[in-house]
């Protein structure tokens, strides 16, 4: 198959491949017929009518039938058909019928049939040949022509790339560009083979590829970089944006959470554990929903700093904090009250299971082998929200609690 390696939006050839409107037909004709076409390759349209005529193609994907091709060409029924119109530079008027112009120097494109049919129709027509569409409206835009002639697509498809502003479609003329197989005429059955292809396209196939190719053009024509630039800057605006706002978030959850965390040992500090009293304290008020808090000290703390100093004293900080954070439920709130004093806050807890707690958690520790100093024990005390008129109301009791525990000995749980 010979095709027009320039002329978009129809056909091209790019990287050897044939693309545009007509190479979707063809494919399409390809699957009807159930045959396997093979391009030709070729460096202009020009060169490909030669190749036809010399048989080295057998069909042509897309031409207009003139009188000289019709000499070693057969033609289908056109399966496109487009205007011809008349690109004239911006001041020039608009163009009734093409007798007006008779007078006026017109570029065609050099090999492309229209001109033959034109030059038949109008015997005085000035008809001016050019190597492409391109350089017929360049000689346009610089007044070395009147007008250049070509099909609506090809000259909208040429305007969106350039010329806009400078040239503008002046007129249409009565003649449409009807474009079809040509078929290589001592081949006589081929014609006929390719006009049932071309009748078994339904008008929505048809519709579905023109309208491809034209939309597609007629967007990515204009001028579009603008857009392109235009959306890329906002977009890397709005990712500007998006990223400070993420760094903004991250950051304030991280202030967040070292507000609420104790340095030393890692777990909720003092503030948290307030906040944490006042909001259970509000649902034990509104819900009746009971909770108990357990309030934990050292056992003799004291002579670990002095017998191993600080460090090994906030060791066993840490580690205390760690080894009672394992242990707890997720819904429960430990914290470190100050000092070498805890508190877990246990919502949902009575006083029963808050003894529980605590009593579970001072066997751990006191079974825990610590690995400074060999034994370490805690004492507890344990308070449950008895419609206590405020939070301090209950730490005063399970501080009262604590107060027992460390008389009756030390390392035990008292309520
Ligand atoms: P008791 O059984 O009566 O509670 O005896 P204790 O020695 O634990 O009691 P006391 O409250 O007199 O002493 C607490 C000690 O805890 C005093 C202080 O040096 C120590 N301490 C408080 N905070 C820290 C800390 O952050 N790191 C270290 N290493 N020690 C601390
Ligand atoms: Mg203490
Ligand atoms: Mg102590």
């Amino acid at each position: 198959m010979c095709v027009d390696p320039d002329w978009m939006p129809f056909e091209k050839i790019a990287q050897g491949k044939h693309i545009g409107m007509s190479a979707d037909f063809m494919r399409l004709f390809a699957s009807r017929l159930n045959i396997n076409i093979v391009v030709t390759p070729s460096g202009s349209w020009f060169e490909s009518l030669k190749q036809g005529e010399q048989r080295q193609c057998d069909i042509f994907s897309l031409l207009m039938a003139t009188p000289e091709r019709k000499k070693f060409l057969d033609f289908t029924q056109a399966y496109l058909e487009f205007p011809l119109v008349i690109a004239v530079s911006y001041q020039q008027d608009y163009i009734n019928s093409i007798e007006e112009v008779l007078d006026k120097e017109l570029g065609v494109q050099k090999g492309y049939a229209y001109a033959e049919l034109l030059q038949l129709q109008y015997p005085d027509i000035k008809l001016i040949e050019v190597p492409s569409l391109n350089a017929g409206l360049d000689k346009v835009s610089r007044n070395q022509l009147y007008g250049m002639i070509g099909s609506l697509p090809d000259i909208s498809y040429a305007f969106q790339e350039r010329y806009i502003g400078e040239l503008k479609i002046a007129g249409k003329l009565a003649q449409q560009s009807r474009l079809g197989i040509g078929t290589r005429n001592d081949e006589p059955l081929l014609v006929g083979i390719f006009d049932k292809a071309i009748a078994s396209i339904s008008e929505q196939q048809h519709h579905e590829i023109t309208n491809d190719w034209i939309a597609i053009k007629y967007v990515s024509g204009t001028d579009n970089t603008l857009l392109i630039i235009i959306a890329s800057v906002l977009t890397l605006m709005m990712l500007f944006v998006l990223y400070r706002y993420w760094r903004l978030r991250e950051n304030n959850s991280r202030l967040r959470h070292l507000s609420l965390t104790d340095k030393l040992t890692s777990i909720n500090n003092r503030m948290k554990l307030d906040q944490q009293l006042d909001e259970v304290m509000h649902m034990a008020k509104r819900y009746q929903h009971e909770f108990s808090v357990i309030l934990i000290d050292i056992d003799h703390f004291k002579n670990i700093n002095d017998e191993h100093g600080h460090l090994i004293g906030d060791y066993a900080l840490k580690t205390l904090a760690q080894l009672m954070l394992r242990n707890i439920r997720a819904v429960d709130t430990l914290g470190r009250w100050g000092g070498e004093e805890f508190l877990i806050i246990c919502p949902g807890q009575t006083e029963q299971g808050g003894r529980l707690l605590a009593e579970k958690l001072r066997n751990i520790i006191d079974q825990y082998a610590f690995e400074f100093f060999s034994h370490l024990s805690c004492s507890f005390g344990v308070a449950a929200y008895a419609k206590d008129p405020s939070v301090n109301a209950l730490l005063k009791r399970a501080d009262a609690a604590l107060y027992k525990a460390k008389n009756q000995g030390r390392n035990q749980v008292c309520t």
